[in-house]
């Protein structure tokens, strides 16, 4: 499955000269191009325009997040904002509201950044992930951006990334030389879930055939299972995407699985109601955690937590499985242990990147002490 490529693509003169812009002139043959000075910061979202802007901002940040919760000190390249797939939870409706998918033009300004930044810091490791304000590989056929971004990570002692997905974008990542320095993960639900709030994303099938893929080109892999959501049948439904997954992959090529309840800001559920009619997501019984968002109650959380866990570590209980802004007692509860007790979660996490990949061996310490990991979107 391949989305639609777009048909529109405005971009401003100040970045019309670069390589990104170039790029897409080759690969979008049919395209019409347009040139602007600026695009209006709320230019109205279609899905077949693709804006290419000039950032101003910092390229490299970290999760907006709470301290309530442990986060897993996670960073973020900003390479783009919004997604086409639409999910019906995706709280990327909620922050950029009707604005267009838009990409920033000058990447020889995002390289420079990230490299200055992780060259400063070389006692750090650095977790960074793609996928928070649009999906990482959604417009990748066409703006081959992973073609800068993989090799540039599998030079760096210090640093991974991440590339997550709900596409089956991957043709680019085949002749890469990555070394083991770029994940490439996939958000996966249960089947009724999968139809019914993401219906736009590629199958489980196709998502598990991509993931297999991609490992025979010898990238590690993670996967995300969230927003978990409380359906009929959830344990056997959940269940079977485990059952399918380690079918499809190799455990032990899997450094991280990330679980997370469904949870949403009170403005988002109108968003969804109006939006997505069909949608059932809101519709279920929720209470107000201390950031304000909206959560399933504690035993349900627990209940999924456990559930996944158990059955991920009878598989392989090597793989880092780690729950998406929790609290000590939840993480006690679901997995027996607490972030708290064995060093935090970003030191967890820099665990499984040294001890699966053999990055980073020689960093004391995570770049992000105790920041957030919140968006979770792609
Ligand atoms: S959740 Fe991810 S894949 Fe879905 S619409 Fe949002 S960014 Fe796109």
């Amino acid at each position: 499955m391949q989305t639609a490529p777009p048909e529109t693509v405005v971009i401003e003169r100040s970045v019309a000269q670069g390589p990104l812009a170039a790029r897409l002139r080759r690969s979008l043959p049919g395209a019409r191009f347009e040139l602007v000075d600026q695009l209006p910061p709320d230019a109205a979202g279609d899905p077949s325009v693709l804006g290419l802007v000039r950032f101003r901002g910092r390229f490299l940040r970290s999760c907006p997040g709470t301290r309530h919760y442990h986060c897993c000190g996670y960073q973020i390249v900003h390479f783009g904002t919004q997604c086409s797939l639409g999910c019906t939870y995706c709280i990327l409706q909620a922050y950029f509201q009707n604005q267009g998918l838009r990409l920033f033009g000058n990447i020889e300004d995002l390289f420079e950044e990230l490299a200055r930044t992780l060259d400063a810091r070389r006692d750090c490791l650095f977790r960074i992930g793609s996928g928070e304000f649009t999906d990482s590989l959604l417009l990748d056929p066409w703006t081959g951006f992973s073609e800068w971004l993989v090799p540039f990570f599998a030079d760096r002692p210090n640093a991974v990334l991440e590339l997550k997905t709900k596409t089956t974008h991957i043709d680019n990542l085949e002749r890469l030389d990555h070394r083991g320095h770029t994940l490439v993960a996939w958000s996966l639900n249960a089947a009724p879930v999968r139809a019914r709030e993401e219906s736009r994303g590629a199958s489980l099938a196709e998502r598990l055939e991509a993931a297999r893929r991609v490992q025979s080109w010898g990238y590690p892999l993670a996967f995300h299972f969230d927003p978990m959501i409380d359906i009929p049948d959830w344990q056997r439904h959940y269940g079977e995407v485990l059952e399918r997954l380690f079918q499809a992959v190799d455990p032990a090529r899997v450094v991280w699985i990330s679980l997370g309840a469904f949870r949403f800001m009170p403005e988002l559920k109108e968003m969804i109601q109006a939006r997505y009619p069909r949608s059932l997501i809101a519709y279920g019984e929720f209470v107000r955690g201390l950031d304000g968002k909206m959560r399933y109650f504690r035993d349900i959380r627990v209940e999924f937590y456990r559930f996944m866990a158990d059955s991920i570590a009878r598989v392989d209980p090597g793989i880092r499985v780690y729950l998406c802004m929790e609290s000590d007692d939840v993480w006690r509860d679901a997995l027996g242990f607490s972030p708290t007790e064995r060093g935090g979660l970003p030191a967890l996490l820099d665990s499984a990147v040294q001890t699966r990949l053999g990055v980073g061996r020689d960093c004391r310490r995570s770049a992000v002490d105790g920041a957030a990991g919140e968006l979770g979107v792609a």
